[in-house]
């Protein structure tokens, strides 16, 4: 295993629907079933050489530490306990949509605590999620990801360990355009 460095950038992986996908039963929360994504172990591998990780999933915390639990059982990747941080519903915001209601939000804003800044400025923090919304107001921090509902076929994860390894010895990460990040001009 890796150590951590200074030098290394941080990865904040979003769970449901990009990395696994769960049907949870409200009646037994414990039991709910869930999928791994298809490459989770090899994109797990390849992003920890090159990325220090962290989570952050708007779902609550006894599911992520579920899921986390699963995720090192079947691919011998403890993302559970290397983890920089685990941030779940609680870390999240509440802010209304344009239509009125209310949805969780992730703001970029708290990277910028003084603990988290102090190993990795602004510029070397990516966040992999499958909804834009979640950081609308940091999106020079995000790598989007399609949405995840069980497709065995779906190698968007094979695509994104190659994707994410190219770009990160780079200074400045959120400066470079990754919207098209799937293009093969990149
Ligand atoms: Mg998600």
């Amino acid at each position: 295993m890796e150590a951590t460095s200074a030098n290394r950038p941080l990865l904040v992986l979003d769970l449901d629907e990009t990395l696994w996908h769960g049907i949870l039963d409200p009646a037994a929360p414990e039991e709910g079933r869930l999928l791994l994504r298809p490459h989770l172990k090899s994109f797990l591998d390849t992003v920890a050489e090159h990325y220090d990780l962290a989570v952050w999933t708007a779902a609550s915390e006894d599911w992520m530490r579920v899921g986390l639990k699963l995720v090192a059982l079947e691919t011998q990747f403890d993302l559970e306990h290397r983890a920089f941080f685990l941030w779940h519903r609680d870390r999240c915001t509440w802010r209304r949509n344009e239509a009125g209601e209310y949805e969780l939000r992730k703001p970029a804003r708290k990277f910028r605590a003084r603990w988290i800044r102090a190993r990795y400025p602004a510029h070397r923090i990516l966040v992999v999620d499958d909804l834009a919304s979640n950081y609308d107001c940091g999106y020079g921090h995000l790598v989007r990801v399609s949405a995840w509902n069980g497709d065995k076929e779906d190698s968007e994860l094979q695509a994104l360990a190659t994707y994410l390894a190219s770009i990160a010895h780079e200074p400045d990460l959120r400066r470079i355009e990754k919207r098209s990040w799937r293009s093969p001009s990149l």
